[in-house]
């Protein structure tokens, strides 16, 4: 069973913002900031990490565009376009989406901070990264 599965199949009921033949974009329950809005495959696969190219380049195709139109509409400053990918990384629903994420000023809702571990061996990490 998955919760965007059942929206997608209309068995949920949503606020859709954008449908087509392969993607849907409805508002998050949650609004983390006016007008938070997610983007996903319509046919299932677990994030985008595992989905097909295609897949991916449509999702956030389609991010990208609203994520235009949505801060227009809502004046917003700035929007995050976030997708997480496992457990460990914030995926609370298994089926893969994108965050739309409207950013109004530095007090909303919402922290995205970047706290580094420390100096890193940068040529040791490229060795991982791209073996
Ligand atoms: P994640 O944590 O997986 O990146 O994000 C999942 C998002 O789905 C959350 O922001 C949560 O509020 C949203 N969500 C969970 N269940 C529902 C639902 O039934 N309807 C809608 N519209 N959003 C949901
Ligand atoms: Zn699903």
């Amino acid at each position: 069973m998955c919760i965007f599965c059942d929206i997608i199949d209309h068995k949920i009921p949503s606020s859709i913002v954008y449908e087509d033949d392969d993607v849907l974009a409805i508002l998050d329950i949650s609004q983390v900031t006016y007008g938070h809005t997610l983007v996903m495959p319509k046919k299932h696969v677990s994030s985008a990490l595992e989905a097909d190219p295609s897949t991916v380049a449509k999702v956030f195709t389609c991010a990208a565009q609203l994520g235009a139109k949505i801060k227009k509409n809502t004046g917003a400053a700035g929007v995050n376009l976030l997708a997480n990918c496992g457990e460990a990384a914030g995926q609370s629903v298994d089926h893969m989406h994108c965050h739309i994420i409207p950013r109004f000023n530095e007090s909303d809702a919402i922290r995205i901070e970047f706290h580094p571990e420390g100096e890193k061996d940068l040529n040791e990490v490229l060795q991982t990264v791209t073996a």
